[in-house]
């Protein structure tokens, strides 16, 4: 079935008396060309397990299924399925899990359904959830290789930002942490339905084995890099001295012993700076310098 064909998803969705729910963040692609070359660039191929979140009514999964080993997609409308065993009927490979992505326990999920597989994950998400999502795949640290996804433009310009770049933020950081992002190609918002207000592009991150950084306690770490881009204007010092509680000639001495220099702002320093500085703060309150 064309799930692109504008006049045959309507006649589709208006026979299972679907309709479109903005709060779930439904568009749904309708650009024949997007779908197909996601599949590939995400790594779906024969033997490989492909984890979607949020698949419609399936023109992507299609896509998914023809490829790879397994797709095993988790879908939060109940409206949806029952569209979805129609879309998909052609396929013996795909697995439909009605529940909530941000409550599903994807390890198991991901231990119980691909058996041993190589993972990767491919979606178009919703975007009231993007950084969420994102999160949670990589903090639970699942095993998988890759994560492709269809952002909002401005979204993807921020989750790949690499130090020193205008976009970069927090979420910048927490990325190149668990992994290596990349651009792949921008998609027009005239390419779903309905059309959202901003254009989207497809990102890919590529998971690392480790970090490329180890600091004492990774948590201490995120804890100053959320209170450096909290006000990312101000130098680093001045926002982490706001946000940590500490004072500034006791955190200038963090800095000192880390090598940073206090005048920085959170854009400019690298990762490796943050954790240095993160271990410097660290061992300042191991020596009962300061509490927070
Ligand atoms: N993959 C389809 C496509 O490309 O046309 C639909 C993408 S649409 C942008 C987002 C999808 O995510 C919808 O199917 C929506 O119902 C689903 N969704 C929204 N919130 C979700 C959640 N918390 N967990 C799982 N799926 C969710």
């Amino acid at each position: 079935m064309a799930l692109t064909d504008r006049a045959r998803l309507r006649e589709l969705l208006e026979r299972h008396g679907f309709t479109f729910s903005k709060a779930m963040g439904q568009n749904f692609l309708v650009n024949p060309s997007v779908c197909p070359r996601m599949a590939e660039l995400g790594g779906a191929a024969p033997g490989v397990g492909v984890l979607e979140i949020g698949p419609g009514v399936g023109v992507l999964t299609a896509e998914l299924a023809r490829r790879a080993g397994r797709v095993v997609c988790v879908e939060l409308d109940p409206g949806l399925p029952p569209i979805l065993a129609e879309t998909l009927a052609e396929f013996d490979n795909v697995e439909i899990v009605l529940g909530d992505v941000m409550e599903v326990d994807l390890q198991s999920l991901i231990a119980g359904r691909f058996g041993g597989m190589p993972v990767v994950v491919c979606a178009n998400l919703p975007y009231y959830i993007t950084t969420p999502i994102l999160m949670r795949l990589l903090e639970s640290r699942l095993p998988i290789e890759a994560i492709t996804v269809m952002v909002q433009k401005e979204a993807a310009a921020r989750l790949c930002a690499a130090p020193g770049e205008r976009e970069c933020g927090a979420i910048s950081a927490a990325i190149a942490y668990y992994a290596e992002p990349r651009v792949l190609f921008p998609v027009s918002a005239g390419s779903f339905m309905p059309a959202p207000k901003v254009d989207s592009a497809v990102i890919r991150l590529d998971l690392r084995p480790k970090p490329p950084v180890s600091p004492g306690d990774e948590r201490l770490m995120f804890e100053l890099v959320r209170g450096a881009f909290a006000q990312r204007r101000k130098t680093v010092l001045n926002a982490l001295s706001a946000s940590l509680g500490i004072g500034k000639d006791e955190l200038t001495q963090a800095f000192r012993t880390a090598g940073v220099d206090c005048g920085q702002r959170a854009e400019r320093l690298t990762l490796q700076q943050f954790a240095d500085l993160s271990d410097a703060v660290r061992a300042l309150r191991a020596a009962g310098r300061f509490h927070f």
